[in-house]
């Protein structure tokens, strides 16, 4: 814990220094162009991987980087709130949807009832990627574990992808061209993002 006290002692006297008029300027206001959505996975930092500073990403990371479909409801509050502000009164130009290698939120769907028997929050929290299942499940080139691992993880980018789309005037701003929505694979062991074409259907390196 000792460390983390230094740290924030270290940010004060250096990093703050260093960067004063910015987080001046911030103090009174906010103005993000990009809503990131990641997983809470500890090795996965929005702002190391884009190289971003404070007021760039409005950041929203949960278990999975899942996104719940749209529908007037008073479940995932945390998640729909921060999509609703970032879009309505953020207006943020872009939303990033980034998973991650070796995730185990991903990990966990494929996990027996009684394994989850220890997690029921978060057992229900991932039903919200059950369709992603379904669609791996219906590959038929799923020849060993690492190989479904993956699948999984990128299908479930693209399928959050979808369930952004449900959400009131996203569709509209994305065909307007005013809002951009990115699907990302970040390989955590080698620093390498891939970024979701939709026109090919696949990951390519950024
Ligand atoms: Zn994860």
């Amino acid at each position: 814990m000792e460390e983390l006290f230094n740290g924030v002692k270290a940010f004060n006297a250096e990093d703050y220094q260093d960067n004063k008029t910015l987080f001046r300027d911030l103090s009174r206001r906010q103005n993000p162009h990009t809503l990131f959505i990641g997983c809470s996975d500890s090795r996965v930092i929005p702002t190391l991987i884009t190289k971003t500073m404070p007021g760039d990403l409005f950041v929203v990371r949960n278990i999975a980087n899942l996104v719940p479909y749209y529908r007037q409801s008073g479940e995932y509050l945390s998640t729909t709130s921060a999509i609703e502000y970032a879009l309505n009164i953020l207006k943020v130009e872009n939303i990033i949807i980034c998973g991650h290698s070796n995730c185990g939120g991903c990990r966990a769907l494929w996990m027996k009832e009684e394994e989850l028997e220890s997690i029921p929050h978060t057992r229900h929290w991932l039903n919200l990627a059950f369709k992603v299942k379904d669609t791996v499940l219906r590959r038929q080139d799923m020849d060993d574990d690492i190989k479904r691992e993956r699948i999984t993880e990128q299908i479930n980018i693209v399928q959050q992808m979808n369930h952004l789309v449900t959400y009131p005037g996203v569709k509209e701003r994305y065909r307007q061209g005013k809002l951009n929505i990115y699907g990302w694979y970040y390989i955590i062991g080698t620093g390498e993002v891939f970024n979701y074409s939709r026109d090919r259907q696949v990951f390519e390196k950024i």
